[in-house]
């Protein structure tokens, strides 16, 4: 069951705010059909809350990237028994479009991190904080008031993103495993299509799993 609730902060005004409220709509229509359901097979189907950057252009991300992001974290995590399945979009602020600071990151998450499910905010230009001038493809951050993990990923990310940084809402740090996801050094064995996760995290994050679940951080989606 999906749920849009709307966040949007109208600025425009009569006619031209009501066809980019109509387009904003469309796009989450479409946005639900190209998002798949859990697998009835998989152990735990977690859920994920989009929030998704929206301005006069509309939505800031394609249905197929999202689907893209969403088909190679459930490839990623089925070693885990895990499949995420979206069970609601909303829309974020215009601001979105560019988030340069630790503070722009915590203002996202501001009265949003409701329900017992995965928050992931889909940002245009990202900044590295630590470096700048840098920018990154994505983030899992907390605010300083709240340890609750949420993930920040940039519409420039390639595929393997979003999974990455559940790595991170798992328990993950990065990693020097040649075949993994997390590893963010260049190398050029084993070639991209090959990384996923390495058994060793796969291992390690199955009793933080656990604990999500148990603590009541996440849950099950009804299937
Ligand atoms: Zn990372």
């Amino acid at each position: 069951m999906f749920v849009f609730a709307g966040g949007f902060c109208a600025v425009a005004s009569g006619a031209a705010r009501a066809d980019i409220d109509a387009d904003i709509a469309a796009n989450i229509a479409a946005i639900t059909t190209a998002l798949p359901a859990c697998e009835a097979a998989r152990a735990h189907c977690l859920g994920i809350q989009l929030h998704i950057t929206a301005g006069d252009a509309g939505l800031i991300a394609a249905p197929d990237w999202l689907a893209t992001q969403l088909a190679a974290a459930n490839r990623h995590f089925a070693p885990l028994d895990v499949e995420f399945q979206v069970t609601g979009i909303d829309t974020s602020p215009a601001s979105g479009a560019h988030i340069a600071t630790r503070g722009e990151r915590d203002d996202l998450a501001t009265g949003r991190l409701t329900g017992r499910v995965i928050h992931v905010f889909i940002v245009g230009q990202l900044d590295d904080v630590d470096e700048p001038g840098k920018v990154i493809r994505g983030v899992t951050w907390h605010t300083r008031k709240d340890d609750r993990k949420y993930v920040l990923v940039s519409t420039v990310a390639p595929e393997r993103v979003l999974a990455h940084e559940l790595g991170h809402v798992f328990g993950l740090p990065h990693s020097t495993y040649a075949v993994s996801i997390m590893n963010k050094a260049d190398r050029k064995e084993p070639p991209v299509e090959q990384r996923t996760f390495a058994d060793e995290e796969i291992a390690a994050m199955r009793p933080h799993l656990k604990r999500l679940l148990r603590d009541k951080v996440i849950a099950e989606v009804a299937k």
